[in-house]
């Protein structure tokens, strides 16, 4: 992905950022938009989860560490704690999140059960009940999973289409490129002198990821925030 921006360096305006000092826009693929919009899909025990590991702001982390010390004997016997702490991702959004989550923890998500007698019900819970036969629906079946990378390289994966550039701004605001010409752009940032726009090529990684989804819960400056003052940060 492609920065643009003044890269002199600094932090999240909460700690005093000049203003000159950020990232307007960044120039991105299918990937990253993807990656944005199913931040939305996540559930919120997953986000204190991965962000507990790097630093946890407001109160929902104390929930959630609340619910990892509270005894078993304090729950009811038919819940378990490790159902709200590691919550399953909704198999229905199909993607995955790879600069968040490990491949086994996505592939885990997507488990499907049925029950002994195989009744034409399935279930992502090995708790849940068959309707028919009122046995836990715990016998996991293969779910095939046609081949990611075809549908990728022909644009077909994902939740955004390919073959189109997309502008991210800095406060996370996402459009297509396309319906934005360049006069446009530089008067809505206001750039007087097109050579004060710098370009810089970021690689994402997963640490990059979570900081990401971290400054997003937390400022209104994402990109600067993660990316600026970074040196040696190129492709
Ligand atoms: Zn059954």
């Amino acid at each position: 992905m492609e920065l643009y921006g003044n890269f002199k360096g600094g932090e999240c305006e909460a700690f005093g950022l000049p203003k000159t000092h950020k990232v307007l826009f960044a120039e991105v693929g299918k990937d990253f938009v993807d990656f944005l919009f199913h931040i939305l899909s996540l559930p919120i025990a997953t986000v204190i989860k991965l962000l507990t590991k790097n630093g946890m702001v407001g109160c929902l982390g104390n929930l959630y560490s609340s619910i990892e010390k509270l005894d078993e004997t304090y729950i009811q016997p038919n819940q378990n704690k490790g159902k709200v702490l590691n919550p399953k991702h909704p198999a229905s959004s199909g993607a995955q999140l790879p600069l968040l989550l490990s491949d086994t923890e996505a592939v885990a998500s997507n488990k499907i059960y049925m029950c002994p007698g195989y009744h034409r019900n399935a279930s992502h819970d090995p708790l849940a009940v068959c309707p028919q036969c009122d046995k836990y629906m715990n016998v996991e079946i293969n779910c095939i999973v046609p081949d990611l990378c075809e549908e990728v390289s022909s644009g077909g994966g994902g939740f955004v289409k390919g073959l189109v550039t997309y502008m991210v701004m800095d406060n996370l605001v996402v459009e297509p490129m396309s319906t934005i010409s360049g006069i446009t752009l530089l008067s809505k940032f206001n750039v007087k002198e097109v050579g004060a726009l710098e370009e810089r090529v970021v690689n994402i990684t997963m640490a990059e990821g979570l900081k990401l989804l971290q400054a997003s819960l937390q400022c209104s400056t994402v990109l600067t925030t993660v990316f600026v003052g970074k040196a040696g940060a190129s492709a």
